[in-house]
């Protein structure tokens, strides 16, 4: 499942919205599907602009049949972040910040590192990060 922060163009309201798969939004989209909770227009999109922070998993074993469509789903996941995020490593809580306080927002969300007490420090800001997780290639 994937979270995204929809934006409404027409009233410019922000709301979460949970849907499969990226594919799943993109389909919905192109069918008009997607409304806005407040005014119900069909002009909404997702918003990049919340940070992600990445953690590292390894409590899916190979095993079990519900863990691999848990990996196969992060997975599609992780590709979609890649190819919508730039990665920005250790310089997360920096970078979340360049983005929070400039005025000009980037096209592109950030995804990358930072300690417990750095996403603690950046929410203190107002600044909200997700945590998502984040299999390992070579775990295949
Ligand atoms: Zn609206």
């Amino acid at each position: 499942m994937i979270k995204y922060k929809l934006v409404c163009k027409k009233c410019k309201n922000i709301f979460d919205s949970w849907f499969a798969s990226s594919k799943e939004f993109e389909k919905l989209k192109k069918k008009n599907f997607l409304g806005c909770i407040s005014c119900n227009s069909n002009d909404v999109d997702k918003s990049l602009m919340s940070p992600l922070v990445i953690k590292n998993t390894k409590q899916f074993s190979k095993k079990d049949e519900k863990n691999k469509n848990i990996r196969a789903k992060l997975k599609e996941y992780k590709k979609f972040i890649k190819s919508n995020f730039n990665y920005v490593g250790k310089n997360f809580a920096y970078e979340a910040r360049i983005m929070h306080y400039n005025k000009k927002k980037p096209l592109k969300g950030i995804y990358g590192n930072a300690s417990l007490d750095q996403i603690k420090e950046l929410k203190e800001e107002g600044i909200e990060t997700e945590i998502i997780p984040w299999i390992n290639e070579n775990e295949n």
